[in-house]
């Protein structure tokens, strides 16, 4: 049997319907912004493999890092004991996030560090005998796939089938250019007329929605009118974090800070399965007390893993290379040029930078859904081509790993405008 065959027979993979999906590609090998398939075909990554791998696939750096800590201590429970990795870690992480963020909670993946973050949220309330209950949320948001996270998540097709059995959560609309008013009342409504306890976001731009983009001066204002109303804010920035919008974290770019941070994805530069969240010293303050009840009761089992810690230790490390920094910045002059490039098209609705991100909608005749034709049609036309990209219906986006050379961006970029072409 081949890999695929035998795929096949034992797999189920994320966001597929079997019955309908094209087989799986078979990876045998990665390096740099480059994959491999198993019979030799070359892919460029051009969304860093869902926005994990900035510094590129099997980095040599991380991977001793990794070694060392794997033959010195690869993992000790987190409850009751520590370590030196999960410390450096933390004192790192303090040392370049938004100020008032003090403290440092482990956990797996992008979705528990939400989790995280919301049960925080409601907990703090609770420990302080206030009842709120009431998380808010953006129209079309992501922030994860378990229960929580997909109570806050507004993308129907991932979370219809657990209507109702859900946290309350109420959404407002993002405050994408022209609608900030919008935006601003609907929020001071909702705290208005519900009893709310956090607010959460994914700060300038909404990854799984398309790369969505807005203004920090507007987010700045959201989180104005949440601090005045005592509602705790929670920065998502599991896929912005370490470098993606060309600054260390989106929050920089605001002048208001939140009170909690979620980071995962390339925290570990696509290695090891690893999340945080942070907190600002009085969250913490909320949970420290005589009484036992008022612990957080969350934990996972790898909570802290040393691995992960040396795998995220060394990630940012490679970010603040000052190479690295210049990758950044070469990546973002790049995509502007290509954005005025094809910006004017006439198939071209619009094109948006930030960072090393870049997103262009396309126009189709009909209404284009996520996993519509027109995405199936553009994202073969591309496998074909030889480049990873992930269309979300019509928009068609680069999340490229920093390292991707300029010969590989200009390829990504005339197979992308040949698809313009194309559709
Ligand atoms: C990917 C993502 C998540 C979920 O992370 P997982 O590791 O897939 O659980 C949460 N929030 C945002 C903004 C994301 O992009």
């Amino acid at each position: 049997m081949t890999l695929t065959e035998k795929d096949s027979q034992y797999l189920w993979h994320p966001y597929t319907q079997h019955k309908t999906a094209q087989t799986p590609i078979a990876i045998s090998k990665g390096e740099g912004a480059l994959l491999w398939d198993e019979n030799g075909k070359e892919y460029i990554d051009a969304i860093a493999s869902w926005w994990v791998n900035p510094f590129g696939h099997s980095n040599k750096f991380i991977a001793d890092a990794i070694y060392k800590q794997l033959t010195t201590l690869e993992h000790v429970l987190f409850g009751g004991f520590t370590h030196e990795p999960a410390i450096k870690v933390a004192e790192k992480l303090i040392e370049i996030l938004p100020g008032n963020q003090q403290k440092i909670f482990f956990s797996d993946n992008g979705s528990t560090a939400v989790e995280v973050a919301i049960k925080v949220a409601l907990q703090y309330f609770f420990n302080k005998n206030e009842k709120r209950t009431t998380i808010i949320a953006f129209e079309n948001a992501f922030h994860g796939d378990t229960f929580a996270a997909m109570a806050a998540s507004g993308i129907s097709f991932y979370t219809q089938a657990f209507q109702g059995m859900f946290i309350d959560v109420v959404r407002i609309p993002v405050p994408v250019k022209g609608k900030e008013q919008e935006s601003f009342e609907a929020l001071k409504n909702v705290i208005d007329n519900y009893n709310c306890a956090g607010f959460i976001f994914e700060p300038l731009v909404q990854g799984a929605a398309g790369m969505v983009m807005y203004e920090p001066e507007a987010l700045a204002k959201l989180i104005q009118i949440c601090a005045g109303n005592n509602v705790l804010t929670i920065a998502d920035e599991v896929m912005t974090g370490f470098g993606k919008t060309g600054k260390t974290f989106a929050m920089d770019y605001v002048s208001e800070q939140p009170d909690m941070i979620c980071l995962s994805k390339a925290l570990t530069g696509g290695t090891i399965p690893m999340a945080i969240t942070t907190f600002t010293q009085e969250v913490f303050d909320a949970f420290y007390d005589d009484d036992i009840n008022k612990a957080l009761f969350h934990g996972h089992t790898f909570t802290a893993n040393p691995t992960g810690c040396a795998a995220a230790l060394a990630s940012i490390d490679l970010l603040q290379m000052p190479e690295m920094q210049e990758n950044i910045e070469r990546i973002n002059k790049s995509h502007l040029s290509f954005q005025k490039k094809i910006e004017n098209h006439s198939k071209v609705i619009t094109a948006r930078t930030l960072g090393v991100i870049f997103a262009v909608e396309i126009k189709s005749d009909s209404e284009e859904s996520y996993y519509g034709s027109m995405r199936t049609k553009l994202y073969n036309f591309f496998i074909d081509k030889g480049v990873v990209l992930r269309p979300v219906g019509n928009i068609v986006y680069i999340l490229p790993p920093y390292i991707m050379t300029d010969e590989q961006l200009q390829k990504v970029y005339s197979i992308i405008e040949e698809a313009i072409e194309m559709v």
